[in-house]
């Protein structure tokens, strides 16, 4: 990963569509960029199913296959990829130190581009039934709920799509929602709203999910916030998809961070310390990004990061 006393000009971390666009652009401009794929390789894009919004794919792509296409051309023109995510960071000496288990790599620039992770309601109950009818990604467990009846949990675009995409395989789907309103764009929302298999359940919470361990789910308690009245709903499968949170933790102290934990930006990319603009360390995707959150957004702002590596590192005379 890095020979010793070696000092490298860019390491990109995160693969999904930011890192890998970053990663396209420094390896082009012959910087010989390192990007660390992270605890999710490929990112979001890598569990979705079919992305019909990515400009030059009129009848759309696969996540996966958008993700693999970014990954050779990246490689194509020198990019080194590398299994493995951060242990620990210093980014208050230069060259910068990255930690990955046992190795250090030191660089002159970071391109911060670790993505966003599913978020999960937090009940005890769902954590103990994680992978045994409790999941985060349709596109991976979608295969077992064959016959059966679920629920996805959320009413924005991600749930709309998980619930969609589920209806291949499971009987019916209950989408809950907490709120009145759901806040998916109109063509998904009208879309999930006309498919026979799927039930729309309101101001709606999960109290508990219920199940034992390898036995798996067997249904939810719900509690209808409007009317404060109890119910049951049998299902086998409980899929969340209430959005993400962003992986910048490790960056904490380090650089600013809001109050939700993105990492704040100036100009799109720029990251700041005690709101001063640093150079030499950017972000880009979804990590400092909480209004758009697109694939095309991540990978413009992965463009505007790898740009801004190669203007700073001509500056400083490298
Ligand atoms: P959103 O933030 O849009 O929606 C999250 C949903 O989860 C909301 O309904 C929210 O409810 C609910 N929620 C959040 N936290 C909890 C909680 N703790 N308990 C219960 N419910 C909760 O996230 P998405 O992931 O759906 O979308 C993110 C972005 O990605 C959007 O811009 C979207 O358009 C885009 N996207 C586009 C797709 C496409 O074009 N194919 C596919 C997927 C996403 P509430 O409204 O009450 O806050």
């Amino acid at each position: 990963m890095n020979e010793s006393g070696e000092v490298r000009n860019t390491v990109i971390l995160g693969s999904g569509c930011a890192g890998l666009t970053a990663a396209i652009y420094a390896a082009r401009a012959n910087l010989k960029p390192l990007v660390l794929e992270g605890h999710e390789p490929g990112g979001q894009l890598s569990i979705t199913t079919l992305v019909e919004n990515f400009p030059g794919w009129p009848e759309g792509i696969q996540g996966p296959e958008l993700i693999e296409n970014m990954k050779k051309q990246a490689t194509r023109f020198g990019a080194e990829l590398c299994m493995g995510h951060l242990t620990s960071v210093d980014l208050l000496r230069t060259p910068f130190e990255l930690t990955v288990g046992r190795d250090v790599i030191r660089t002159r620039s970071i391109i911060i581009a670790s993505g966003a992770s599913a978020r999960w309601l937090g009940l005890a109950s769902e954590k103990a039934l994680i992978g045994f009818g409790v999941s985060s990604c349709a596109t991976c467990d979608g295969f077992f709920t064959s016959g059966k009846q679920i629920a996805v949990i959320g009413g924005g675009d991600s749930a709309m799509e998980e619930a969609l995409f589920l209806t291949r395989f499971a009987t019916k789907v209950t989408l809950i929602n907490r709120s009145e309103v759901f806040r998916a764009s109109r063509i998904m929302l009208e879309r999930a709203m006309a498919h026979p298999q799927i039930e729309f359940l309101a101001n709606t919470v999960v109290e508990e999910v219920l199940g034992v361990g390898e036995r798996g789910v067997r249904g939810l308690r719900l509690l209808n916030r409007k009317t404060g009245e109890h119910s049951e709903l049998p299902v086998e499968f409980m899929f969340l998809g209430i959005g993400h949170e962003p992986n910048a933790c490790m960056f904490k102290g380090q650089i600013d961070l809001d109050d939700d934990g993105y990492i704040k930006t100036e100009h799109n990319v720029f990251t700041t310390r005690q709101g001063v603009q640093l150079h030499g360390i950017y972000a880009c995707g979804d990590v400092q990004d909480r209004r758009y959150r697109q694939a095309i957004t991540a990978a413009g702002t992965g463009c505007m990061a790898s740009l801004e590596v190669e203007k700073y590192l001509e500056e400083s005379g490298v």
